[in-house]
């Protein structure tokens, strides 16, 4: 496993002070009277492992977190109020900061406002895996002022995304589609060299069939990525599987399953069931797979097969199975399919990034944090809490 502190590595929390950085950005809703309530506190109950294990221990927890985009100023909005509920419901003597997004030192890693946030508390836990990726305050701050850990989410996303970039169970099989086709070259160039095969589908496909020169009409193709496209083909030919069919949405609305060149006011929709039987033999053979964006536009129920059967054969897969990304596990959701998947990763951007370089600002920062400890290099806490 990527090295990282775990809870077990940090001083003996009981009587401590310990700041917890948790991702509690959930979904809000308004209620009649215009309040807002948690729509979803599936990411606050995520936390109950580390939070519990803290307080067990005699530890005073404060938690902090980001709500919503208030871009570094205070919103009425976006104030934490509805997540103090929910603690409050759970019996959490937890307390919980106001918005770190309210001050414009969280994005911007301001180290004043490291210095404010950690003053006062003995130890910091990073339980916020969505966030590792972004060199935040909160994120990459603390660590070089507390004894720092990783907490439970953190350790059990950092557990399993690790295996697949090291040593995963072959074969293994990583399927990407999804609309962002720039943002996830760099991954499908990394995943194509640990996987055996990478399926391609979505807007991805699309991008891809067009750099090898083929016709694809009026479908979503990111131009500028073209020689990345054609670079990664020639150097992992056998390995990156394009679609053979696919639907196309044609002028009058039509749907047709088209094999080669697509109509110049044609738009490619969704794989087409060829495409989906292969793609599901490969995803059945596997020991390993991952998944990350769906193979078409699938709020649109006559383009949703191809990324339902890409779900099912996930589902039947007796392999250890991994989706990423909100919009595939919304599909999986969808099919009613999610409790047939070994884990389904939260963390996004945070995960596809994890995979792509193979560590985060977020990690990189509590491994620091332990070495200085082990190494007995004096970090600026040691002397100020008596630990030195
Ligand atoms: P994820 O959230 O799983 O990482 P993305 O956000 O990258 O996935 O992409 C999801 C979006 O891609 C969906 O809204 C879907 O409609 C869109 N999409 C997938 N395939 C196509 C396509 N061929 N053409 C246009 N949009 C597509
Ligand atoms: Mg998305």
């Amino acid at each position: 496993m990527l090295r990282i502190p775990l809870l077990e590595d940090l001083p003996a929390p009981t009587g401590k002070t310990v700041l917890v950085r948790v991702d509690f950005n959930v979904p809000l809703a308004a209620t009649a009277d215009d309040s807002r309530v948690v729509a979803d506190d599936f990411r606050i109950r995520a936390a109950l492992p580390t939070l519990n294990w803290l307080l067990d221990r005699g530890a005073s927890v404060t938690a902090c977190t980001h709500l919503g985009r208030p871009k570094g100023k205070v919103d009425p909005r976006y104030d934490v109020s509805p997540l103090r509920v929910v603690l409050d419901d759970l019996g959490l003597p937890v307390v919980l900061m106001e918005n770190l997004r309210f001050d414009p030192g969280e994005e911007a890693n301001d180290p004043v406002f490291v210095d404010r946030l950690v003053s006062g508390f003995d130890l910091y836990v990073n339980d916020a895996f969505g966030v590792c990726h972004r060199s935040h305050a909160s994120v990459v701050g603390p660590p070089s002022r507390l004894p720092s850990a990783a907490g439970r989410l953190v350790e059990k996303e950092v557990e399993v995304l690790g295996h697949l970039i090291t040593e995963p169970k072959r074969p293994f099989v990583v399927i990407l589609g999804g609309a962002k086709v720039s943002d996830k070259l760099g991954l499908v160039r990394s995943l194509a060299a640990h996987a055996d095969y990478v399926l391609l589908g979505g807007g991805m496909a699309c991008t891809f069939m067009a750099a090898n020169g083929l016709e694809v009409g009026d479908s979503l193709v990111d131009v500028s990525a073209g020689d990345d496209c054609r670079a990664i083909l020639s150097d992992h030919a056998a390995k990156v599987l394009l679609p053979l069919d696919s639907k196309v949405l044609m002028p009058g609305n039509s749907v047709d399953v088209v094999k080669g060149s697509v109509p110049s006011a044609g738009r490619i929709l969704d794989i087409g069931p060829e495409t989906s039987e292969l793609f599901g033999q490969r995803i059945m053979e596997a020991e390993t797979v991952f998944w990350n964006g769906p193979m078409g536009m699938f709020e649109d129920e006559r383009f949703s097969t191809g990324t339902r059967s890409v779900a099912q054969s996930l589902a039947q897969c007796e392999g250890f199975t991994v989706v990423g990304g909100g919009d595939s596990v919304a599909a999986l959701d969808a099919a009613g399919l999610s409790g047939n998947v070994g884990f389904l990763s939260t963390g996004g951007g945070a995960a596809l990034e994890l995979l792509e370089k193979g560590d985060l600002p977020g990690l990189a920062a509590l491994r620091e944090s332990m070495d200085s400890r082990v190494a007995g290099r004096s970090a600026p806490w040691e002397e100020e809490w008596g630990l030195a």
